[in-house]
């Protein structure tokens, strides 16, 4: 049983479409091939203390952005991201569908030859609707196999390049990168001449593929996602190597000046995305950074958390706080949760905590739309009742 009616907005917001929050407008980048070089991300980092709250988030889909932007600034803003070759200065850019690349990706692999000629070809794909995106996976065994996309793009276990639609075991072997390509254009349109807008997603999309996409192979067995600290990209064609590390984000978020902070470095070139709370600083020694996670059992790298009171307006409470507060106090999963909408996270938690006419629930084993097993707890209470929880 919902216990409140929040609104449901429809869309994605984009730099050019920013989303109406609590605190202003949310402004959403989607740096080219998962990529920003160390000069990029210091703009990113100016324009968030200058036009926004002075936070940086990283989304599930690998996607940054700005929250806190008013009105007055956008246009300032967008012309700064321009400027820094941050956003496309063409507006419409922003609507074709994102690609999502494994981001130890290396110049001239599967992965990034993929993504460069489906970039070069992104005007012949289709109008699709706005969750559609591609996975391009294709530098071995698959990194992105839980991550949300529609359209994947992996290596089968005998080395073969595979299409695969989301939703289906087995994918479509490809002689070529080209091939490959071409397949994924054309699945796209197939989707939209099938239907599959009213679905929304491949996965949901009920009806079986055309004969031109046979699915005969399976992926190459899943890596475990990138694990924080020190990682070494091999770079084949030169045999060289290249050291980075990747630095986790608590709850996806960072300080613009904690992340400048790791930047500093001058052997840093560049920073990628994952949809993993994590950032890859490339050229980035092997020491820690204050304000960022260096150890994979943090629970802020897994707790749910929408940004709440004061980012969201449809939020009565604070949820970064209490989400610090009680991230020891929970062994299984958490949400914590601005309103009964739970946006961070759609499926049940083990504990819920959501807000309400500036109060919090608690929802044990359901949804933050669940009937609540506790109301109207202020957050001393609920931190008593999660120690308390934790002793018995
Ligand atoms: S769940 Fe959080 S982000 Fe979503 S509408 Fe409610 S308060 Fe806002």
């Amino acid at each position: 049983m919902s216990v409140e009616q929040p609104r449901i907005k429809g869309w994605c917001p984009g730099a050019w479409r920013p989303m109406p929050t609590g605190d202003g407008l949310l402004v959403r980048i989607r740096p080219p091939f998962g990529q920003l070089t160390r000069t990029q991300m210091l703009a990113l980092c100016e324009a968030a203390e200058r036009f926004g709250s002075g936070l940086i988030e990283l989304t599930n889909r690998a996607n940054l952005q700005l929250r806190g932007v008013s009105e007055a600034v956008w246009r300032s803003l967008m012309a700064f991201l321009v400027e820094h070759e941050l956003i496309d200065p063409d507006p419409h850019g922003e609507r074709h569908p994102p690609l999502l690349l494994a981001p130890d990706w290396q110049a001239g692999d599967a992965t990034h030859e993929v993504a460069r000629l489906l970039s070069a070809r992104r005007d012949e794909l289709p109008e699709l609707p706005g969750k559609i995106g591609f996975a391009i996976d294709a530098s071995g065994f698959p990194l992105l196999s839980d991550v949300s996309a529609d359209f994947r793009l992996e290596q089968s276990a005998t080395g073969a390049l595979l299409v695969r639609a989301d939703g289906h075991a087995l994918g479509t072997p490809m002689a070529s990168a080209d091939a490959a390509v071409e397949q994924l254009i054309r699945l796209a349109h197939w989707f939209v001449e099938s239907g599959g807008r009213d679905a929304g997603r491949m996965c949901r999309h009920d009806v079986p593929l055309p004969s031109w996409a046979l699915a005969t192979q399976a992926p190459a067995k899943a890596r475990a996602s990138l694990a924080l600290g020190s990682l070494t990209l091999e770079k084949r064609a030169v045999e060289k190597q290249t050291q980075g590390m990747l630095l986790g984000l608590p709850f996806g978020r960072v300080a613009a000046s904690v992340l400048r902070s790791a930047l500093e470095p001058e052997s840093v070139t560049s920073v990628r995305v994952t949809p993993w709370r994590r950032l890859l600083i490339i050229g980035a020694p092997a020491i820690p950074v204050a304000g960022l996670l260096h150890d994979n059992r943090d629970p802020r790298l897994s707790m749910d958390v929408c940004p709440g009171a004061p980012y969201c307006e449809q939020a009565s409470v604070a949820t970064l706080g209490l989400a610090e507060g009680v991230s020891s106090l929970v062994r299984g999963s958490l949400h914590v949760s601005g309103c009964s909408k739970g946006c961070a996270r759609c499926q049940a938690a083990e504990v819920s905590l959501v807000g309400r006419s500036g109060r919090y629930d608690v929802v044990l084993n359901g949804r933050a739309d669940s009937t609540p097993d506790m109301t109207g707890l202020s957050e001393s209470d609920v931190i008593a009742y999660l120690k308390n929880r934790l002793e018995f």
